[in-house]
């Protein structure tokens, strides 16, 4: 009898491939393990076994596998049933859904770069022979490839080995991203030792009678200190014990109080140990709750629609709470790994090290450890927040499921397959292992609130902030009469100028949104009106300051910005617009003495640049933080007593038929920054168009309002939740080839779906990495079969591959588009 097994490769095939294994692989290996194999002349891959069999295949001569990697299997049944969901679902291959959802530790190939890894010190003792060459070979060569290493090692098998350097950490794979910003010191202050003991203390109290605003100051870094082991900043016991910087310097000189200074990503928080009880919910938290569990019982995933500050998180952890009581695993879905940071603090301090991070910013390995953990089910990964790629975990027990802020475009991968929704992911990986799913946000998609009004999903209410605090107050501001009374400087009108001010002197922080990055999006001849443009994509350079670089957003290209226009030569090049750069610049012209800090794509590139951050400005070493959609998402200041919209009108003039769903969603959230414990907080949104429908929506916060608008639209002009739809993207470097394949493409589709078909077009960017893309949308009615839709969709598609001049247009299927 011969013995085969069927392997899944990582790469875009439609089908697997079968490979010959002796009789004794053969007994060992299960579906889930993985398999070094040949593939092509002389790549080397690694696959997953799905299946075991003795028919050999007929169009071609099985190869024998290399070696087995695994003992047991490293993917599950319940993930295995939810990569083909998501690969039938979102119209993509069962081998790139693989190459998405396992770190890339577990798939070494021949491409694969491998690196030295630069944090641990070198212990040679514990390699042996084998691996100190290849140690050795990575010091002089820096990055060498798996092939490379198997050439020099002269071996086919050199996985094992490879893994094993993983495994003590001697190696990582250069993809991973490095810690790239120097620590930076901060300084914070203690009680001077001598005065550690009781009647030390109770003697200098004594002493200080006469001195109450030194006693105060003793008594608010008590307070600070209470029940919590972070050291407390000097700045933020300025600022808390509401006396001035002199008083704390005297009390410094006179040895009273000590300060010292510890490397900023140093500082831990809350010890592994588990400490706290979830905290006692308020009536309308514990209706919420209710309804939740509610919806739970009858199998509903739920939408838990609460209003910016309610204590979302906090029903969250009576949950989790309850998950972890019956032995079971939480998924906790966050869209933007900015957000982890200070989730991480607030889970630890309830689940101590139960709780674990998982996000691509993080190396290789670290996702691989954190893999096995969650296939184990022990202790030790028992609550995983992490960003939409976290649902691909192994979960041994998998109790409930987590989606917060679930209106975030970013729950979407738009490139490369899988296009998938990581909140619809989650819902199918919840319902697969019967867990239940809760989806939290204070403004729910349309999509969402739909199905929850139809009864698809439970719902359960928060009206109202924790603590009485008010929801901010908003304002809008008349770009056009500040321009025309002369009332602006920069880019701030006189009415943000003083909200600035007063925010500053009650001594509470300044958040600022402006949806761009860089100082200028275009760069303008005056004399030609020549402007500089990607030579590689349709779009205009940014001008960043900073580096005094023109670049492109879409494909990296950059350059100096030039002295003269390249078109006529003159000297009279000048900046259209304005990005976060050119806010933070007027800020230090305008307030000298606040100190500002921007958090945008080009400040948070390294690996702890967003937990710096988030840090600095919880600590008030920042007064003012500017920042793009980043700032806008769940964050989680007290002190913010003023949110600034730098200009509205890009929101509301984006075509897209979300657009005015975005901006309300963006504008309340970032809204919700402000005065979320404190006093009320303010908001201010300059625009051209205060009298715009959803800006008034925003400002009342009527989301139902909203909803009803937006859901008449839809249904007038047929799109999502009425309709379903899938874009399809034809691409080809030739503009003509794309054009004509396009057209062919959707007249194809307009025999079979008639007036659902629109397009094609070309998007607003219609040439990207000197790519052209035209685009086709389909729109699926309620009750048109979605599978036989696909079906025929693929059948056009191999028709049109049959056509030789069309085959080499990439065709990507993007399904519920959003
Ligand atoms: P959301 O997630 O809805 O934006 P949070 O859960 O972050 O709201 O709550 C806002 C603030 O109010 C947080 O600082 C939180 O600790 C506090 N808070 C909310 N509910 C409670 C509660 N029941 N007990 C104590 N503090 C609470
Ligand atoms: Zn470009």
């Amino acid at each position: 009898m011969e013995y085969f097994i069927e392997v899944l490769l990582p790469i875009p095939l439609e089908r697997n491939f079968t490979y010959s294994v002796t009789p004794g692989q053969f007994g060992i290996l299960q579906p889930g393990m993985r398999v070094a194999i040949p593939f092509g002349k002389a790549k080397l891959y690694t696959g997953l076994v799905v299946s075991l069999h003795h028919s050999p295949p007929v169009a071609y001569e099985a190869r024998e596998v290399y070696q087995v990697l695994d003992e047991t299997p490293l993917v599950g049944e319940l993930q295995l049933r939810l990569w083909k969901w998501i690969a039938s679902y979102y119209m993509c291959t069962l081998g790139e859904v693989f190459r998405t959802a396992v770190p890339g530790a577990f798939l070494l190939e021949s491409e694969t770069r491998v690196v030295r890894n630069p944090d641990v010190a070198e212990d040679g003792d514990s390699l042996t022979e084998e691996e100190a060459l290849v140690m050795e070979a990575l010091e002089h060569q820096g990055v060498l490839k798996v092939s490379q290493i198997s050439e020099l090692t002269d071996r086919k098998n050199v996985l094992p080995l490879l893994h094993r350097l993983l495994r003590k950490g001697a190696i990582d794979l250069q993809e991973a991203l490095r810690e790239d910003y120097q620590p930076k010191k901060a300084r914070f202050v203690r009680l001077h030792p001598t005065y550690e003991s009781d009647p030390a203390l109770e003697r200098l109290l004594e002493s200080l009678t006469r001195a109450p605003k030194q006693t105060q100051v003793i008594l608010q870094l008590f307070q600070l200190q209470q029940g919590r082991d972070k050291p407390v900043r000097s700045r933020e016991m300025e600022d808390r014990a509401g006396t001035s910087r002199s008083v704390i310097r005297a009390m410094i000189d006179k040895g009273i109080l000590q300060e010292y200074e510890l490397q900023q990503d140093r500082i831990s928080y809350g010890g592994p140990a588990e400490t706290g009880e979830p905290a006692a919910l308020n009536e309308e938290q514990e209706e919420a709750l209710a309804s939740v569990r509610q919806a739970f019982g009858q199998g509903k995933p739920v939408l838990l629609h609460g209003v910016t500050s309610s204590g979302k998180t906090e029903v969250y952890h009576h949950l989790i709470r309850e998950c972890l009581d019956r032995g079971k695993q939480v998924l906790y879905l966050v869209p933007e790994i900015a957000l982890t940071a200070q989730l991480t603090h607030r889970l630890q301090a309830l689940f101590g090290a139960r709780v674990a991070v998982f996000h691509s910013r993080q190396s290789q390995q670290e996702r691989a450890e954190l893999w096995q953990h969650v296939q184990r089910g022990g202790e030790k990964a028992a609550v995983i927040l992490g960003a939409r790629s976290a649902l691909f975990l192994p979960f041994a027990r998998l109790g409930l499921v987590i989606v917060d802020e679930e209106h975030e475009n970013s729950y979407k991968q738009f490139d490369p397959a899988p296009r998938y929704h990581a909140r619809d992911a989650a819902i199918m990986l919840a319902s697969m292992a019967g867990a239940p799913v809760v989806l939290g946000s204070a403004t729910p998609s349309v999509e969402t609130y739909y199905n929850a009004q139809k009864g698809k999903f439970g719902y359960a209410r928060m009206q109202r902030r924790f603590g009485g605090v008010l929801l901010p107050e908003i304002e809008l501001v008349d770009l056009s009469q500040a321009y025309r009374k002369k009332q602006m400087k920069g880019h701030f009108s006189q009415r943000l100028r003083e909200g600035i001010s007063l925010a500053l002197q009650e001594g509470r922080q300044v958040i600022l949104f402006q949806n761009r990055r860089g100082y200028a999006p275009v760069v303008e001849c005056l004399s030609c009106g020549h402007s500089p443009g990607c030579p590689h994509c349709d779009v205009t350079l940014t001008f960043h300051q900073g580096l005094q670089q023109l670049r492109c957003h879409y494909c990296g290209y950059h350059r100096a910005l030039e002295a003269r226009c390249q078109a006529c030569g003159n000297a009279t090049l000048d900046t259209k617009g304005f990005g976060t750069e050119q806010v933070e610049e007027e800020l230090k012209e305008l307030f000298p003495g606040a100190t500002s800090a921007r958090m945008d794509l080009d400040t948070t590139r390294g690996k702890y640049a967003f937990e710096r951050i988030i840090e600095q400005f919880e600590a008030r070493e920042v007064d003012i933080l500017v920042g793009t959609q980043m700032v806008t998402k769940g964050l989680d200041f007290g002190n913010v007593g003023l949110v600034g919209i730098m200009n509205a009108d890009s929101l509301l003039n984006f075509p897209h038929f979300r657009a005015h769903e975005r901006c309300f969603q963006l504008l309340t959230q970032v809204a919700g920054r402000a005065g979320r414990t404190a006093p009320r907080g303010k908001v201010l949104i300059q625009t051209y168009n205060p009298h715009h429908q959803i800006l008034k929506q925003v400002s009342t916060g009527d989301y139902q309002g909203m909803f009803g608008e937006q859901l008449y639209e839809r249904e007038q002009f047929r799109y999502p939740p009425v309709v379903r739809l899938i874009k399809i993207t034809l691409r080809h470097r030739e503009w003509g080839r794309v054009e004509e394949g396009a057209s062919w493409f959707a007249k194809s589709l307009r025999m079979l779906f008639d007036r659902e078909v629109l397009g094609p077009e070309f998007p607003p960017v219609a040439r990207i990495r000197n790519q052209y893309h035209k685009q086709i949308l389909l729109k699926i009615p309620p009750g048109q079969s979605l599978p036989k839709t696909k079906n025929s969709i693929k059948r056009i598609e191999q028709s049109f591959d049959a056509i030789s001049r069309f085959r080499s247009i990439r065709v990507i299927y993007n399904v519920d588009y959003i």
